[in-house]
């Protein structure tokens, strides 16, 4: 198997795992084993936060220039293997070639360019009375990360970690394990100091809280689901180790009567459904007032039903399979649940047509979806779309705001002000009018369940600093 995998990078080398088992990487169209990477164990681990621990204060007490130079060399390195990012995930993970370019390549290289900057200019010492208060780099960062936007998700934490001067273990996900090795192999050519940044694979009950647990790691910066998040919270907290999450969501799109409503629901059906709907922030509830709800629930059943499913690789391709047969069957039981609940399905489904092989789902629209039922309050993680009819503008506030999760959302309205004035009421983390494009250096995080904390920008950055007054 060409693709396979058998070592980790610790304190600057590639050196084999000390277990022998191994763990298959799938390919979610093919159905088949395309690799295998090592399943590190707890002395892998220590091993890696030994090595970081011994490179912090060289890495800490560096001119902030150097460190940007080795993040610029890493992002030119990275520019250069475009192509075998965007191939690399439509491999592993499903996202149709041409997404994966676009968003899984290109995102965390827009974000990580934004650190070598940052990098260069870290946050002025600050004079208070007679205090001199000063910002210090963390220390030893474990970072955790999922697999739906694997190169972006490590990025969006090794590069401000680094930044700031802080070293790092990263624990990717063993779903989608061949990203981070890519991502290694630049991180290898463009010359960290040996022990700045080190990876480890393996499951998260292993190698997750071994990670979680470890006395040696200041901080643990982690993305995936609300529940793993919780448990790491509570590993943490032994130790009172600082934790910054990235969690699930459940956001509202709500679409104010006086909206284009036909770009409304196109762009909202396109936002919840983009990598099978595999996307912590995704629309996944769509808010439509009285007066324009058939109408909007007929566009989103056709922007649905023009879809095309298939091979990530072809080139006519939209939507490609979700990442695990497990994750299908998850989303399977939802749908169906959804439908049990009394919502109305008018797009997809259990029956829909999908290829043969592959695990794919039909992008599936349910409307009249009740707002307290299971399918409005828990995260799906697939392509289905709960469309709910809403009175007006404070009751689509109200809806929206149903719900533990507070990550993002978005307001459509042909008077910005009104859809400024909803936009603030929303206990979300990020909002976006009438389809505003993505921001990579604005803060981005959750409120409720769906975070602590926050990345990207100098927000991002700010994480990984201590705060220290001097008085004299
Ligand atoms: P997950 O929580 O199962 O896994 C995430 C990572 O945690 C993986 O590397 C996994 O191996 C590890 N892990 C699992 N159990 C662990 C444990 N007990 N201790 C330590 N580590 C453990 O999530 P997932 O299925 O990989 O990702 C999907 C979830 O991620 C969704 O809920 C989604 O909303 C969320 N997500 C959030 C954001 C965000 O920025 N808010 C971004 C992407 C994904």
């Amino acid at each position: 198997m060409e693709l396979a995998r058998s070592d980790f990078y610790l304190d600057g080398h590639w050196v084999p795992a000390t277990g022998g088992e191994t763990i298959p990487v799938w390919n979610p169209t093919t159905e088949q084993v395309v690799a295998t990477v090592p399943a590190g164990t707890a002395a892998d681990v220590d091993r890696a936060v030994r090595a970081a621990r011994a490179a912090f204060d060289g890495w800490a007490t560096a001119a902030p220039a150097d460190r940007a130079a080795c993040l610029d060399r890493l992002h030119a390195t990275l520019t250069a293997r475009v192509e075998d990012i965007a191939r690399t995930v439509a491999l592993e993970l499903g996202t149709p070639l041409k997404v994966a370019t676009r968003v899984q390549a290109g995102l965390p290289l827009t974000v990580l360019h934004g650190y070598v900057d940052l990098a260069a200019h870290p946050p002025a010492e600050q004079t208070v009375g007679n205090s001199l208060v000063v910002r210090e780099p963390v220390g030893v960062v474990g970072a955790i990360t999922p697999w739906n936007y694997p190169l972006h998700q490590v990025v969006a934490k090794l590069a401000p970690a680094l930044a700031a001067g802080c070293t790092v273990v990263l624990k990717p996900s063993e779903l989608t394990p061949l990203t981070a090795y890519l991502l290694f192999d630049a991180i290898h050519a463009a010359g960290f100091p040996p022990g700045v940044v080190n990876l480890v694979t393996g499951t998260g009950p292993v190698v997750g809280e071994a990670v979680a647990a470890h006395v040696g790691v200041d901080m643990v910066s982690f993305t995936g689901s609300t529940a793993t998040g919780r448990r790491i919270s509570h590993l943490a907290a032994d130790r009172i180790a600082k934790v910054a999450l990235e969690l699930g969501g459940k956001s509202a799109n709500v679409v104010l009567d006086d909206a284009d409503l036909t770009t409304a629901v196109k762009v909202g059906v396109a936002n919840a459904f983009l990598n099978s709907g595999q996307t912590c922030t995704a629309w996944t509830r769509m808010l439509v007032h009285r007066s324009r709800y058939d109408e909007a629930v007929e566009i989103a059943a056709q922007a649905a039903a023009g879809y095309r499913l298939g091979d990530p690789f072809d080139p006519a391709t939209r939507l490609g399979p979700l990442v695990s047969a497990a994750q299908r069957q998850r989303v399977r039981e939802h749908v169906e649940k959804g439908l049990v609940d009394g919502g109305r399905l008018v797009a997809g489904g259990p029956d829909a047509p999908v290829p043969d092989r592959g695990w794919f789902v039909a992008p599936t629209v349910i409307a009249d979806v009740d707002p307290d039922s299971a399918l409005a309050q828990e995260e799906v993680f697939g392509p289905v779309l709960a469309v709910i009819p809403v009175d007006d503008d404070d009751h689509a506030v109200a809806v929206a705001n149903n719900s533990r999760y507070g990550l993002a959302g978005a307001v459509w309205s042909g008077d910005e002000d009104r859809a400024l004035r909803v936009a603030r009421r929303l206990r979300t983390g990020a909002v976006d009018v009438n389809g505003a494009p993505f921001n990579p250096l604005a803060p981005f995080g959750g409120y409720k369940q769906s975070g602590l904390g926050r990345e990207l920008g100098r927000h991002g950055l700010e994480e990984f600093y201590e705060t220290k007054a001097i008085q004299r």
